[in-house]
């Protein structure tokens, strides 16, 4: 009889135990964590991309820009070549105009040359980050299956050890399960093993009055120290 009682204690304590278990995974610091880390990374891409649209739009001004300096360019020399019938004063002007122009051209090349640049270290940055924030994303939703699966996995020994509960408290007598959850109460735990004339719950030798009370076959014996459950005759069963 008094196995049931230490089987309804054990079952007891697993769901006691899987109770906070679950309480833990359900606010589970790594996932928290995961969802923290991608959404900064996620706004540092947003980031990268604006940036790399205003250098791509960068870009797209200069090469209109250079496009219509080397139009006007093209027009001054076809004016300088084409036509003689201007005087050296207006050639001259116009040559110095070709050569400012030039220039300018030289130095919206080398612009747009560093905007390519730039351009490619931002798309290899955004594809870096596009990597990462598939990668966080990945790794969380492994880690959620994880923990629902262990989730699942806990209700499923609390609904065992519930079960196994019912059945054991059904094969205790009435009287003895009222004193046990009394015990279970107030110390936790309500029955508790003889060995060597020590009590488990307690780890205190019982004294020889007793010993003399179990030996007598007295209905419920209770640990002198503690008041635990230590011996249950079955006399009124
Ligand atoms: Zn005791």
């Amino acid at each position: 009889m008094l196995n049931l009682l230490f089987e309804i204690q054990r079952n007891r304590e697993i769901i006691k135990r899987t109770r906070e278990a679950l309480k833990g995974e359900s606010n589970n610091n790594f996932i928290r964590r995961v969802k923290k880390e991608f959404e900064e990374k996620k706004s540092k891409y947003k980031l990268v991309d604006s940036k790399l649209n205003e250098v791509e739009k960068n870009i797209e001004q200069l090469e209109k820009k250079l496009e219509d300096m080397k139009r006007e360019v093209m027009q001054e020399e076809s004016k300088l070549y084409g036509n003689l019938k201007y005087d050296l004063k207006f050639i001259s002007t116009l040559e110095k105009s070709i050569e400012l122009k030039k220039g300018e051209i030289r130095t919206l090349e080398e612009d747009s040359l560093n905007r390519l640049y730039d351009e490619e270290n931002l798309l290899k940055e955004r594809d870096m980050l596009r990597k990462e924030l598939v990668d966080i994303k990945n790794e969380f939703y492994k880690n959620k299956k994880v923990s629902s699966d262990k989730i699942i996995k806990s209700k499923m020994e609390i609904k065992k050890a519930e079960d196994s509960i019912l059945n054991c408290e059904k094969k205790v007598p009435k009287k003895l399960l009222d004193k046990f959850n009394e015990l279970c109460e107030l110390k936790g735990t309500g029955a508790a093993k003889l060995s060597n004339g020590v009590c488990s719950g307690c780890k205190m030798k019982v004294s020889a009055i007793t010993i003399d009370d179990i030996k007598n076959n007295k209905d419920i014996v209770y640990c002198d120290n503690c008041g635990r459950i230590i011996y249950y005759s079955g006399h009124d069963e």
